[in-house]
């Protein structure tokens, strides 16, 4: 006997597909798209069409009981423990360190390994209610690309809205590589707009190959390549004037930057032939227009800036605001729906301000040895995203840490644990789903019982707020009280029960007018090309024609671009996902290598101080510390230095050039693979 029940991907992804799962009493359920999605429309990805049927309802892959680790850190050795022993154990480790080093020795470490907003956000509550150290979770992923919008525009999480593709001339990608990272938009929504795709991306990805123009630029030359951009939207007669003079500030002082990115120098810094330079801005141009920023492009040195350089191109060109137009980071959707996302994760429980820790310093932060006494890991894998592995690793092997893991399955981080605590799926629990590019919200239905004796991440945390004798009701509130909080906050007129039949719903019934009103949260009301606050924090106060100057002989620069096989590190568990994506490679230009064996081997290349000022900035409505002055925030700003980087350019531009193994490159250059062990 088999039913159908519907449900919801809660991957960090921007599709956000609906699901069916065909139920079966014995054996394994089988997962499938939905149909009736208008994302998913009966398809799954490559990797959760695989996993979900994969190790995700294995037994012999899951964790199904609390372990207490009995051998070195890092290894193997692991005994089964009660769930009464193991939260036990944990309470009295987070006491001790209370007790002895105050709670902002206990550091938790968080992110998406599911997005569901129960899994996602509930657990914060004790931590929050304890006051214990956090690992700011976008440190890495999308900070600098958060910061860099909302000192421009005023907010980062609301762009257009994807439905609005219908009404748009041209819809331009730009460090985004939606072919693998969001795969339904890549098929249906840049396939089905009547509008031109312009893609910006260093790769040939399947997106850029399959776009009406793909420009490809040297990494870490975006920011140039935007005000080329610009200077040819100025000299084509794109520039709106009356929008800037209405809704913009700055833009005198920026105005000399864009006469000297001409196409010649912009060609120079970039790599991309003035003539693709002149097509994109008349496609652009031509409005409306639509530009998507990945989250990607922002994850480089400099990325600030660069997401605040491209940023300008709405900004000029007046495409805000109105049907077709716009431009997207991430859309924010429970937000919108009216859920309150503080309330879920307990900010107000907070007893004080709480302390925060980069990944960029994570390992520094925890080798320390009388910071943390604690490091708790939940819906996180650090020992496989986290920076400075090797030094990750050798910390957590410290003997006076105690640390904790939760997950479905027994990671590298979870190898290091003193405790593990087995997680429960999104097959296995109710909860709510979102996605961050359509307006959509899913219900994630419960369609078994969790694997062994694994549990949700809320109920985990419940029980050890029990453990912990803390009787604080939000550390208790049940599941279905949240739900139903959360279907009120949306106003939907229907409860979480319709909603799981229903599978799915849209905000609004066709898109929304974002920016019709042209007002903007940043200090002055407007779009703000320059700005004080940026100053405030150190940085440069306008967006700036940066180009990163190539790796000298023997040095590489890398991309990691996004797998069609895995999320990160998700999914690589999976045999059938191993089998498929074949093992890990690194693709390097042939005489590439050849400068490699002359300069004998890798070195690593620090980012530059300013990308690391705007990693550790808040976006501005939360942002409680101003970070001092760079001493070399404004050192490429110069022109002069600008035009000195020329010679060097060129110099390097051959291994600058990474494309897909045996792919044929723009300019006659073919990729080798080659074993990342050698
Ligand atoms: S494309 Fe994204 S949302 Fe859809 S099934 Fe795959 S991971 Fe989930």
């Amino acid at each position: 006997m088999t039913r159908q029940i519907k449900t919801n991907c809660p991957r960090d992804c921007y599709d956000g597909c609906g699901i069916v799962v065909e139920v079966r009493d014995h054996g394994r359920h089988r997962v499938l798209g939905d149909p009736d999605h208008p994302v998913s429309r009966g398809k799954l990805c490559s990797k959760c069409a695989v996993a979900y049927n994969g190790v995700w309802q294995d037994p012999g892959a899951r964790l199904q009981f609390p372990l207490k680790r009995v051998g070195a850190k890092g290894g193997t050795a692991f005994v089964r423990i009660s769930w009464a022993e193991a939260l036990d154990t944990v309470a009295a480790r987070m006491q001790d360190a209370m007790a002895s080093h105050g709670p902002q020795s206990i550091l938790h470490t968080h992110y998406s390994g599911t997005l569901s907003l129960l899994g996602f956000l509930f657990p914060n509550r004790l931590f929050n209610f304890l006051g214990a150290s956090e690992v700011d979770p976008d440190s890495i992923c999308n900070a600098a690309g958060h910061v860099a919008w909302s000192l421009l525009y005023g907010s980062s999480i609301q762009g257009f809205d994807p439905r609005t593709a219908r009404d748009t001339h041209c819809i331009l990608v730009w460090g985004a590589n939606p072919s693998h990272s969001a795969p339904h938009a890549h098929e249906h929504w840049l396939n089905e707009t009547l509008g031109k795709v312009i893609v910006v991306d260093p790769l040939r990805t399947e997106t850029a190959a399959a776009a009406d123009l793909h420009l490809q630029p040297r990494p870490g030359t975006d920011a140039a390549l935007a005000f080329g951009l610009l200077h040819c939207l100025r000299l084509m007669g794109h520039f709106d004037d009356a929008y800037i003079a209405a809704h913009t500030v700055g833009y005198d002082e920026i105005a000399a930057d864009i006469d000297r990115a001409t196409p010649a120098w912009t060609e120079a810094q970039t790599g991309v032939p003035a003539a693709d330079l002149h097509t994109a801005a008349a496609i652009y141009g031509a409005g409306p227009s639509l530009l998507w920023c990945g989250q990607g492009l922002q994850r480089q040195a400099t990325g600030g800036n660069v997401m605040r350089a491209i940023g300008l191109l709405p900004a000029l060109t007046g495409n805000i605001g109105k049907p077709g137009a716009g431009f997207c980071y991430l859309n924010i959707t429970p937000v919108f729906a009216g859920i309150d996302l503080a309330w879920l994760g307990g900010a107000a429980l907070a007893p004080r301000e709480i302390t925060k820790v980069s990944h960029m310093e994570l390992a520094a932060r925890l080798e320390r040895p009388d910071e943390f006494k604690v490091f708790f890991s939940w819906n996180t894998n650090p020992l496989a995203s986290a920076p400075e592995q090797a030094r990750l690793r050798a910390a957590l092997q410290r003997p006076d840490l105690f640390m904790v893991v939760s997950d479905l399955f027994m990671t590298d981080s979870a190898r290091f644990a003193d405790i593990v605590l087995p997680a429960a799926s999104f097959l296995e629990y109710d909860d709510l789903t979102f996605s961050y590019f359509h307006l959509i919200m899913g219900a994630q239905a419960k369609v078994g019982e969790p694997l062994g004796e694994s549990l949700p991440n809320a109920e985990i945390f419940r029980r050890l707020a029990t453990a912990l004798g803390l009787r604080e009701p939000a550390l208790h509130e049940p599941d279905r009280a949240l739900l139903d909080a959360m279907m009120a906050q949306m106003n939907t007129g229907y409860d979480f029960d319709e909603l799981k039949r229903r599978g799915h719903f849209t905000l609004g019934d066709s898109a929304a007018p974002w920016y019709a009103d042209q007002v903007f949260e940043t200090p002055s009301g407007r779009i703000e090309i320059a700005s004080a606050q940026a100053e405030v924090m150190g940085l440069p106060r306008t967006p700036q024609p940066w180009a990163d100057v190539p790796p000298p002989d023997g040095q590489f620069r890398f991309l990691t671009p996004a797998s069609k096989w895995r999320m990160n590190d998700s999914y690589a568990n999976d045999p059938h996902i191993v089998e498929r994506s074949g093992p890990a490679a690194l693709h390097v230009n042939p005489r590439g290598r050849a400068r490699r064996r002359a300069g004998g081997g890798f070195q690593r290349h620090r980012p530059p101080a300013v990308d690391r000022a705007y990693r550790r900035q808040r976006p501005a409505r939360d942002r409680a510390v101003v970070q001092g002055p760079l001493a070399d925030a404004g050192r490429h700003a110069d022109e002069r230095e600008l035009r000195a980087q020329r010679p060097q350019r060129r110099h390097g531009r051959q291994h600058q050039r990474p494309l897909h193994a045996g792919q044929r490159g723009p300019r006659d250059l073919r990729f080798a693979r080659v074993d990342c062990r050698s």
